[in-house]
């Protein structure tokens, strides 16, 4: 029996059966951690004792024919999810030592249905990053090249998965840190539209674009992860009250007579010639499959990742500022400074490059003098790149596009440059700031590197891109492939 290529279902299957224990499956995770942890880096806690003792309790209810349907499953989280009595450092120093004090809705939620908990995932300090290189515990590292990043802010989600250190991991998307680190990493990834999962206990980066996901081997996988922790949430006023379908019952429903809608803005001259000759040929596949494939334009596309970075920056130097010594975390003392001291000082040490500057642009972007010109230029900028989308739907159902204009990247690639980070997410970015929804699957190779296609559907319908993906998952044999680690 190989794990590594059973979906959640065959496991859950094999458990029923006793062909395999909620113990034996934790020990396997537990020990692709202990080999290859020190090199890839992707996890940043461990619980150890905490899972081995919820395996075995899960074994209990197993042969008591008790339990949900993910009891025995060993998944991980972001460390961005506060996970109670779990450190929950979520990539910075100024929370090394944070221990929080209840679980996130998300985790919870798969917790009550039997999840084991494996640990926590590295990721970019405060999500902020594309490579998950802003990490205060280090670097994270492609399974499929480890000179590459697994992509970023969900980097160690990703990695850890491809690795076969977890079945299934949650992450979190702002502008694309759950589609982009699957893309890298050869995994489904899945961003729901605003206000379908709900972010009660998830560490807010940027409040109106923040947004829980799950990451998986297959979209079946995706799907049946997506129906647990969507849902209305009265601890998160954001969470929209709407009934979640089955995502499994339409999965399997094909895509003929569906229009996917090609946004012209997205097949661009930057555009990687190994991305681009899948993509074209994931189109081929889409049209073999009976879709109708129809050209469109989304115009606003090329202001998104200017919008997006005065929109996420201005909210999270208000988010941010509730670390200050006193209530979160770290404290550093002043000598001569008194309270204010105490506070810069705090902060100097507490946060890393990239989430001064980006407090810093935040800051400058909503003051006095500045605030017409650049925060709310930029929401209004917003507004139009919504509209493109809702203008498109009305004649698609949904769209397809690359996931990142290039595979993993080196690290060190891009560090020294801020923008050219930046513009990594230029294909991600947009659906963020429509409240959209939008998945990344596995639909080639760059020699020995994944390229992800991104499937971006109407709010709400998140249904019909797992239903498209799984078109497409059942016709190519791309999310088998495993990288040799
Ligand atoms: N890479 C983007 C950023 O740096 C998106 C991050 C995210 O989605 N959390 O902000």
């Amino acid at each position: 029996m190989d794990i590594s290529q059973m979906n959640i279902r065959q496991l859950q299957q094999a458990l029923r059966d006793g062909e395999t224990s909620a113990l034996e499956l934790t020990r396997v995770c537990l020990a692709r951690i202990a080999a290859g942890n020190e090199q890839l880096n992707a996890f940043v806690t461990v619980c150890e004792d905490a899972a081995l003792a919820a395996a075995a309790e899960a074994d209990r209810k197993l042969a008591a024919g008790q339990g949900g349907p993910l009891t025995g499953i060993p998944i991980a989280v972001k460390d961005i999810f506060n996970t109670q009595g779990v450190r929950t450092s979520c990539g910075s120093r100024m929370l090394e030592n944070y221990i929080a004090p209840y679980d996130a809705t998300a985790f919870a939620k798969l917790k009550e249905q039997g999840a084991i908990l494996l640990g926590k995932l590295n990721m970019d300090e405060f999500a902020m990053g594309s490579s998950s290189e802003n990490s205060a515990s280090g670097v994270v590292r492609n399974p499929w090249d480890t000179e590459r990043v697994p992509g970023g802010s969900s980097g160690g989600s990703a990695a850890a998965l491809a690795a076969g250190q977890a079945v299934a991991t949650l992450g979190t998307d702002t502008g694309g840190s759950i589609r982009q680190p699957a893309s890298f990493c050869g995994v489904v990834g899945v961003k729901p539209t605003y206000g379908r999962v709900s972010r009660y206990g998830v560490i807010a980066y940027a409040s109106s674009l923040d947004q829980v996901g799950p990451l998986a081997h297959s979209v079946e996988d995706a799907a049946l992860l997506l129906g647990m922790i969507a849902g209305y949430d009265a601890a998160d006023s954001t969470s929209v009250d709407c009934p979640v379908p089955d995502y499994l019952a339409t999965l399997n429903q094909g895509v003929k007579g569906l229009k996917i809608g090609l946004p012209q803005e997205y097949f661009i001259e930057g555009l990687n010639p190994a991305v681009k000759q899948a993509v074209d040929a994931a189109i081929e596949v889409y049209r073999g499959l009976g879709a109708e494939i129809v050209p469109v334009s989304l115009p606003h596309t090329d202001y998104a990742v200017a919008c997006y970075y005065l929109i996420a920056t201005a909210e999270a130097s208000s988010n941010l500022a509730r670390y200050d010594g006193v209530r979160f975390g770290q404290r550093e003392s002043s000598e001569t400074g008194g309270l204010v001291g105490m506070y810069e000082a705090t902060r100097a040490a507490g946060f890393g490059a990239e989430v001064k500057r980006r407090i810093m642009l935040g800051t400058y972007a909503l003051s006095s003098g500045y605030y017409d010109a650049y925060y709310l230029k930029a929401q209004k900028v917003r507004t139009l790149i919504r509209e493109d989308f809702t203008r498109v739907f009305e004649q698609v159902d949904l769209l397809l596009t690359p996931v990142a204009p290039t595979a993993a990247f080196k690290i060190g690639e891009k560090t020294d440059d801020p923008l050219q980070m930046y513009l990594s997410d230029i294909f991600t970015i947009p659906v963020n700031l429509a409240g959209t929804c939008a998945l990344s699957l596995p639909c080639g190779m760059d020699g020995q590197l994944p390229i992800g296609l991104q499937l971006i559907g109407k709010p709400f319908a998140e249904a019909t891109i797992l239903q498209a993906a799984q078109a497409f998952e059942s016709e190519t044999d791309w999310h088998q492939n495993r990288p040799n680690i």
